[in-house]
């Protein structure tokens, strides 16, 4: 009785503290890993008050089941690329929606009035069906958006109105049933009218989805990450398990942070995303076709030349880096650089690549010395000091349309603006666009040089050259 009434709450609340702790201690690369194992310490804690708690009655299905999923988690996570790190994040939101919706669902069913037991309660009833109906948008939403990053569903975006309205129509309509339902107190003849919120919820979530273009699907899976915290939390009230509660609510506060923070990184807001029809795939296919213009090549030797007696180099990396996994090789060509005296940075620019932190997390890979990394605002002020930026596998981040073209896609999205610099050199395999789909005139300009050429292959070869100085 006292382990439920006192040791129960405290490990929950301990838990919790870890989590915020471990939170706190990712926003920095060199305190990251400890905040992670902070946060997976709450985890264990949470999870063993779980199993402590009297309400476990079989421990078979629990140890069956952290078994089976540790498994497939483990493997997962063990042999997903890189690059495809966005949709494994896709899919383990839709899991941890239906995982909550299923929680909600299994209370609802319980708690059903049948002869002789006492009605649902307001507060019950209202946290099942949030717990249901969110848990049903965010699995759903998850699986098209997860379907979209790897080209199962198109990643067109549709900007017919009809789906918005339904869209809309449906949304209205599930809200209303919920409403129903909880006045309804769990009574049994309302079971059809509870499957009706369940199938509405997930026709919801695709249909919330499915209009939004492949392009935008980052900042999707990140407002759904939010969605699947907040399904949690509602999982939590229903089972009154105040763990659950605080982690959700996290998980949800997190997601909502983060979604903020990629809108602002592009220069666009929520509604924007959710409702513009932007983009097409997440492989836009470009034309190479530049025209009169000319883009001036250059080889590994001359590339060579102009970093070997350069004062000061920044490297830009961008999303083929992640392809190429060139994040080894960019940091040895920035080693041999160091030693010859060059002052050598890297600028991250907040979206580059496919998901947020994806190139911080390729440069922690190769071990990257922190006082060399930077952010746009601290490069762009003194770009014209720079001798050389090197664009590797970068484009969008990079484009001065941004910065130059009202009418451009991308406008006003803040650039790392080499463009500026003394000199330029853009290692990427050719004329052709990123993800926004538009062509980038700084691959003409007087002080720029094309290194056309796999990025991993290109920094190898640029490396050889520069021993050979
Ligand atoms: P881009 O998508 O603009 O460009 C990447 C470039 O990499 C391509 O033009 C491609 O050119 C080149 N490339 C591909 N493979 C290789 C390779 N093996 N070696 C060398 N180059 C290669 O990337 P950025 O990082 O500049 O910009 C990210 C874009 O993604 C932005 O538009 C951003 O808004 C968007 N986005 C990012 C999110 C995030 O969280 N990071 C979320 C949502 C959207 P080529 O084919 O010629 O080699």
């Amino acid at each position: 009785m006292v382990m439920q009434s006192t040791v129960i709450p405290l490990a929950y609340l301990i838990s919790a503290v870890l989590f915020i702790l471990g939170i706190k201690r990712l926003s920095h690369p060199a305190t990251a890993a400890g905040g992670n194992r902070l946060a997976a310490l709450g985890m264990l804690l949470a999870i063993a008050a779980t199993l402590l708690d009297q309400q476990v009655l079989s421990y078979t299905w629990v140890v069956a089941g952290m078994a089976a999923g540790g498994l497939i988690g483990l493997t997962m996570a063990r042999t997903v690329k890189m690059t495809a790190m966005p949709e494994m994040v896709a899919v383990f939101n839709g899991f941890g929606g239906a995982a909550s919706g299923l929680v909600a669902i299994g209370e609802y069913l319980r708690l059903q009035t049948g002869a002789g037991q006492a009605a649902i309660s307001v507060d019950q009833g209202v946290s099942i069906m949030a717990g249901t109906l969110i848990g049903a948008v965010t699995f759903s939403g998850s699986i098209i958006a997860w379907g979209k990053l790897q080209g199962f569903v198109s990643g067109k975006a549709i900007s017919n109105p009809l789906v918005r309205i339904l869209a809309t129509l449906l949304a209205l309509g599930s809200l209303g049933t919920a409403g129903w339902l909880v006045a309804a107190q769990g009574a049994d003849s309302q079971t059809a009218m509870f499957w009706a919120l369940v199938a509405g919820g997930l026709a919801l979530g695709v249909l919330f989805v499915l209009p939004i273009g492949g392009a935008d699907m980052p900042v999707v899976v990140a407002l759904l990450n939010s969605y699947s915290g907040i399904a949690a939390s509602a999982a939590g009230f229903v089972l009154n398990n105040y763990g659950l509660v605080i982690s959700g609510a996290l998980v949800g506060a997190s997601g909502l942070i983060l979604t903020g923070i990629m809108c602002r990184a592009m220069n666009r807001s929520l509604t924007n995303v959710l409702f513009s029809a932007f983009g097409t795939t997440g492989a836009a296919s470009g034309s190479q076709d530049s025209g009169d213009k000319v883009a001036t090549p250059v080889d590994a030797e001359d590339s060579a030349m102009l970093l070997g007696y350069a004062s000061q180099v920044v490297f830009v990396p961008g999303y083929g880096l992640a392809v190429a996994q060139a994040q080894h090789r960019i940091r040895e060509l920035a080693d041999l650089l160091t030693k010859r005296g060059v002052r050598v940075r890297y600028c991250v620019h907040p979206v580059a690549g496919r998901m947020p932190g994806h190139m911080n997390v390729l440069l922690a890979e190769a071990n990257v010395p922190y006082d060399q990394l930077c952010e746009p605002d601290d490069v762009n002020p003194d770009m014209e000091q720079v001798d050389v930026a090197v664009v590797v596998g970068a484009n969008d981040v990079v484009n001065p349309l941004a910065r130059d073209d009202a009418g451009s896609p991308i406008a006003g999205m803040p650039i790392i603006e080499t463009d500026r610099a003394r000199s330029c050199i853009v290692i990427k395999r050719s004329l052709s666009v990123g993800y926004a789909g538009i062509d980038n005139p700084l691959f003409y300009l007087p002080n720029n040089r094309m290194y056309f050429g796999d990025a991993a292959e290109a920094l190898g070869d640029i490396a050889s050259e520069v021993k050979q100085l």
